[in-house]
């Protein structure tokens, strides 16, 4: 099958060349840099199938272009799919996949490596050190141990945290729709949102981005939360109203914020931007806090979860191709 892939980095292109010939009948790959959107779909014209990344833009204008060249599928290389229209891809009969599970220590490591970096400031302290300064003035820490982690979404990724927050001694609460029972019977305490917020120490946000979810962190929750509270998000952009969690920072009640996604993310994000001026006054104001963390959408990059992504999406593209449906992660 000729699949058009778009988003592609250099280590995209590596770890899905080497999953492709594994396969038995490989597919014929062209990679493409740019992001897919209604301006980068005709890169797309002659392909079966486009493979995509978190940013690429799947509304409903671009699934109708991408239904007029033919295209049939598209295989996601992640596991959120909020940014595909899925009614429209259902109109036009485009059959979408995404890679449900890839490493989910990968993510749920990173929230830790987050909250670790934040809680004893060693952001700073690694650049104090670099300018021969070793005062500890402003570097004072907390203790995670006996601290009240509430987890949003206790998913793959939510629930692997929560384990790993218990390993390090912390009470874990959380909060999802559907209670997974072998949590709670790992001593994972469901409660309310509203019994969440008041509660928690730090809060690490898990659930996908629907319209249920959107700014779930606004100005009303945030008023809700522990003064000093700890926040994490490496779930997406769109979960967290920023310029209330601006104003939250202001008014200390979030003395912590680590994030690996923003809701204007698309824009910034996997590219070297360093020789052009930052646009995005909200993005600049995160930037001047001493006490916010950000990543860039990294934390899926590890060597073991692209080795899955890889193999997930081009395998789901060839069930399709064999009419293998029933194996295939469908969204
Ligand atoms: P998952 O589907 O296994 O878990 C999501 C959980 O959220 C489910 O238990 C679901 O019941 C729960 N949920 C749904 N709606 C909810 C709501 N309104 N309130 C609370 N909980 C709700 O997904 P996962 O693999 O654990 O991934 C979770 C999210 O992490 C993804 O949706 C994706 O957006 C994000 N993610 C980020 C990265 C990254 O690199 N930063 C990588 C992978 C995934």
């Amino acid at each position: 099958m000729k699949i058009a892939v778009f988003s592609t980095k250099p280590y995209d292109r590596e770890f899905l060349t080497a999953a492709n010939e594994c396969l038995e009948h490989p597919h014929q790959l062209v990679f493409h840099e740019s992001r897919l959107n209604s301006s980068s779909s005709l890169l797309a014209q002659d392909a079966n199938a486009v493979c995509c990344f978190v940013n690429d833009q799947l509304d409903a204008q671009v699934l109708q272009q991408l239904a007029e060249f033919g295209v049939k599928l598209v295989t996601l290389r992640c596991a959120g799919f909020n940014q595909v229209d899925l009614a429209e891809a259902k109109k036009l009969g485009i059959v979408v996949t995404r890679v449900a599970e890839y490493s989910p220590h990968a993510i749920a490591e990173h929230a830790l490596g987050l909250i670790l970096m934040l809680n004893r400031n060693l952001h700073r302290a690694h650049h104090r050190v670099r300018e021969n300064d070793y005062s500890l003035n402003g570097l004072l820490g907390f203790d995670l141990y006996q601290k009240t982690v509430g987890i949003i979404g206790t998913g793959k990724i939510g629930a692997t945290l929560a384990r790993i927050m218990q390993g390090l001694g912390c009470e874990v609460i959380a909060y999802d729709t559907r209670p997974d029972p072998a949590l709670a019977a790992a001593g994972v305490s469901y409660v309310a949102l509203e019994d969440l917020w008041p509660a928690a120490d730090i809060i690490s946000l898990h659930c996908p981005l629907n319209q249920h979810t959107h700014h779930l962190i606004n100005a009303v929750t945030i008023a809700q939360m522990k003064q000093g509270v700890m926040l994490i998000n490496t779930g997406r952009g769109g979960l967290i109203d920023t310029r209330a969690v601006i104003e939250g920072l202001k008014n200390k009640t979030i003395a912590h914020l680590g994030l690996d996604v923003y809701e204007e993310e698309a824009n910034l994000f996997f590219e070297n931007n360093s020789n052009s001026l930052l646009q995005d006054d909200v993005f600049a104001r995160l930037l001047t806090f001493p006490n916010v963390v950000i990543t860039g959408h990294q934390a899926f990059f590890t060597r073991e979860a692209l080795a899955a992504i890889a193999t997930t999406a081009l395998s789901n593209a060839s069930f399709f191709e064999h009419g293998e449906l029933e194996k295939i992660c469908q969204v």
